[in-house]
Order: structure tokens, then sequence, then C-alpha cells
């Protein structure tokens, strides 16, 4: 088993019932165990900025699935939540992204470990951190280290 992170993203069609649903798929996966769950975090959108705020949250996964098969199972689950790709870092109703696989590099063209975007993000660490603790990120260093330069936008972490 290999300790993963993911990222879901949301901001259409009601982005908590979207992230409820991909943390219920999450779940489900073959071969997985889905071991914690963070708290909801909304931001302003990192892109364009006509396009409603986004709720973040990060699960955190135990696997036997290869990473470009995890990637498979990630993108499936976001085409189940019927995303449609149109502009870059448009608005979406459901997004997965492997943050974390265990402590490996890749850099396939479908697939980069650690997520490129994920040290400078502040909806992505605070939920990660919430999840993983002061984890060590491959190249990066720890994610207490760079939250202090994080953003923007910030992260601001919703009530239960
Ligand atoms: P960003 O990656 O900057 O957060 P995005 O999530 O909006 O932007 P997408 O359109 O969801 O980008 O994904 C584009 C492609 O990124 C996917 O088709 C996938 O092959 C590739 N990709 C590369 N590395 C990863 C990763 N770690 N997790 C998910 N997708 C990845
Ligand atoms: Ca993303
Ligand atoms: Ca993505």
């Amino acid at each position: 088993m290999t300790r993963v992170h993911v990222g879901l993203g949301s901001n259409l069609d009601d982005p908590r019932r979207q992230l409820e649903s991909a943390f219920e798929a999450l779940a489900t996966l073959p071969e997985s165990v889905l071991v914690a769950r963070s708290s909801l975090y909304r931001s302003a959108p990192m892109g364009p900025a006509d396009q409603p705020d986004y709720l973040n949250a990060v699960a955190e996964l135990d696997t036997q699935l290869a990473p470009l098969a995890l990637l498979d199972a990630l993108q499936d689950i976001e085409q189940a939540q019927r995303r449609v790709r149109s502009r870059r870092w448009g608005p979406r109703t459901l997004d997965l992204d492997l943050l974390l696989y265990g402590d490996r590099q890749i850099d396939l063209p479908r697939l980069q470990v650690p997520h490129p975007g994920l040290h400078q993000r502040c909806f992505v660490l605070l939920p990660l951190l919430e999840v993983a603790g002061d984890i060590e990120i491959p190249r990066r260093g720890r994610v207490s280290a760079l939250l202090p330069s994080c953003g923007p936008p910030a992260a601001f972490r919703l009530d239960d």
C-alpha cells in the first residue's frame, strides 16, 4: 500500500454536493482505502476572475493502484460528475489532482507528481496540513515551511 493525497476542487453546480459525491467515489476506489478527509476550504478563483469561488479539500488514501491507474480512476470520477473542459483554469464541477504518491517523483506527459502547483497554493496546503500533518513534499520541503509564502488566493476553512 502507498499513501497518496488527492486534491478536490469545485465551483459549479452545488460545489459542496460535488465534493461530497467525490469523497464517496474515492471511498469506493478499487484496491484503495480512504484514510482521511479534510475540512472544506473556500477561495477566490485562481485563473479567470469571472467565475464563482471554489470549494477545495484534500483526501488521504492508501492504495495499491499504480500512479497512472490511479490517475485514470480520478479522471473517471471527474467524468462521472460531468466535468466539461473549457478554458484553462475555467469553472468546473469537479477537479481531482493527484498531489502526492508516497515520496515518489513522477515526470510523465500525463502525470507530474508532486503536483506542479501544490507547493504554492494555500487552498491545497491548508487542507493537506490537516490530514497529513507537516509532511515533506519531495524537492519542495515541509508544508509548514511553504505556507507562509502560499497564494494568493487566500483560503478560508468553512465551519462544519
Ligand atoms: P492545474 O493542474 O494547474 O491544477 P487543472 O487541474 O485545471 O490545472 P486539468 O485540466 O484538470 O488542469 O488537467 C490537465 C492535465 O493535467 C490532465 O489531463 C492530466 O493528464 C495532467 N496532470 C499532470 N499531472 C497531474 C496530476 N498530478 N494530477 C492530475 N492531473 C495531472
Ligand atoms: Ca487543479
Ligand atoms: Ca486537474
